[in-house]
């Protein structure tokens, strides 16, 4: 029995969650902004057809979408994290392995059976999502990865309802790859794609055909893994586990610039609150930590700095990472300079399996003990009634206030007082 490998993909995401919570919105034209409501990020299938492109400045398209009648939403990543959460836990149960690769993308392994036909599993899949999320979903379906990507860019173009491709049952499987543009193949960065057109190679079929030896002489053994994977051989591996990951970066625009120490060091708290979050539902520990802040890039005096610290031992805790960023806020702060973006990157993550004890401290070690104690605490008071129920002092400002979410749905899923009541008589 061989093993299929599923790319699953919720259409229109962003847009999708916001009908699912609001269905008036539905049929109609619907875009979704950026942080800070900068450009288009997302629309439905409606305002596509009206001729709006992504990556638009909102400011430019103000009056257009007014004139079509398309509504717009700012992004709201808790909904849209909390929609995503759900999706992967059905994803998990109808797959064998899964790969979370983004809040709306995930790869998954499957056994084919003996007739090879997935078309059956992949309709359940998409109506028993559809029932319980609301969310349409596209599958492809291929003996690698990227064949899996180009699976889906077929089922997705194709636009009957569907919503599924198998490339993987094709035998010949030239007319479809020669459809697929070379820029549209996963993983080809935009140098790569470059070099290949200047070869003459504009589709995913030549760049199958090509010979290995140039690959291989000009982007080594990552070209030579994509071409393999196109002609269906498996390399690019499979990384069910987020403790796989290196890096985990935690990072805003505000709304309006800021100038002062307070003000950053309250973001940069933050923003450590969340990765250390983030590093214990993954099971890891970070080595060291870097925080970093810019002026607007297009301004005169382009002002970006950063600072890093390695931690004394790698961990997973709050209030040591909290104070790190904190000196290290101090570091990149420089006054007069009108910042509009800050981050916090937790660098060389290990699995929190292995830990490393200090020898002969056990002040420490009962130190230690306590903070864990109090960071499940949190992190069980915030999983249950949402996340800044509780939480440290140094954050205490709500950072929202220099975010601009002007055109925010009400938050349907994540929050107990956005519950809708319903009065029955
Ligand atoms: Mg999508």
């Amino acid at each position: 029995m061989s093993r299929a490998i599923v790319q699953i993909d919720g259409n229109n995401f962003y847009a999708s969650c916001e009908q699912l919570i609001n269905p008036s919105l539905k049929r109609k034209g619907l875009v979704v902004l950026s942080n800070n409501d900068g450009c288009i990020i997302a629309r439905n299938s409606e305002a596509r057809k009206m001729g709006i492109a992504m990556g638009q400045p909102y400011f430019k398209l103000k009056e257009k979408l007014n004139k079509l009648n398309i509504n717009v939403k700012s992004s709201n990543y808790e909904l849209y994290g909390d929609i995503s959460n759900r999706l992967m836990l059905i994803l998990r149960q109808y797959c064998e392995e899964l790969e979370i690769y983004s809040i709306d993308e995930a790869f998954a392994t499957l056994k084919r059976p003996r007739n090879k036909q997935l078309s059956k599993w992949g309709k359940e899949l998409r109506s028993i999502v559809y029932q319980n999320i609301g969310i349409p979903i596209t599958i492809g379906i291929g003996d690698t990865k990227v064949q899996a990507k180009i699976a889906n860019h077929i089922a997705k173009e194709r636009g009957d309802s569907s919503g599924i491709f198998d490339i993987g049952i094709i035998e010949n499987k030239d007319d479809y790859l020669n459809r697929i543009r070379i820029d549209n193949v996963w993983g080809l960065g935009k140098k790569m794609s470059a070099w290949l057109k200047n070869k003459g190679i504009s589709n995913a079929r030549e760049f199958r055909d090509m010979s290995s030896k140039e690959v291989k002489n000009k982007y080594g053994i990552v070209g030579l893994r994509l071409q393999n994977e196109l002609k269906g051989k498996s390399c690019i591996n499979f990384k069910a586990k987020p403790s796989d990951r290196k890096e985990l970066c935690v990072s805003r625009s505000f709304a309006y610039p800021i100038d002062s120490l307070e003000e950053l060091q309250q973001a940069i708290s933050k923003y450590a609150i969340i990765a250390s979050n983030k590093l214990r539902q993954n099971n890891q520990f970070a080595s060291s930590i870097t925080v970093f802040t810019a002026t607007n890039r297009y301004s005169n005096d382009f002002f970006r700095s950063e600072a890093t610290a390695r931690l004394e031992i790698p961990n997973d805790n709050t209030s040591i990472m909290l104070k790190t960023s904190q000196e290290l806020s101090k570091r990149i702060y420089k006054p007069y300079r009108k910042l509009i973006k800050a981050g916090v990157i937790l660098h060389k993550l290990q699995s929190n399996k292995y830990e490393q004890k200090i020898l002969f401290k056990e002040e420490h070690m009962q130190k230690k003990s306590n903070l864990e104690n109090l960071n499940k605490v949190i992190d069980g008071i915030n999983n249950k009634h949402g996340r800044w129920t509780i939480s440290w002092g140094t954050s205490i400002l709500e950072n929202d206030s220099i975010t601009r979410r002007e055109k925010l749905s009400h938050l349907k899923t994540t929050k107990i007082e956005n519950i809708p009541t319903i009065l029955a008589n």
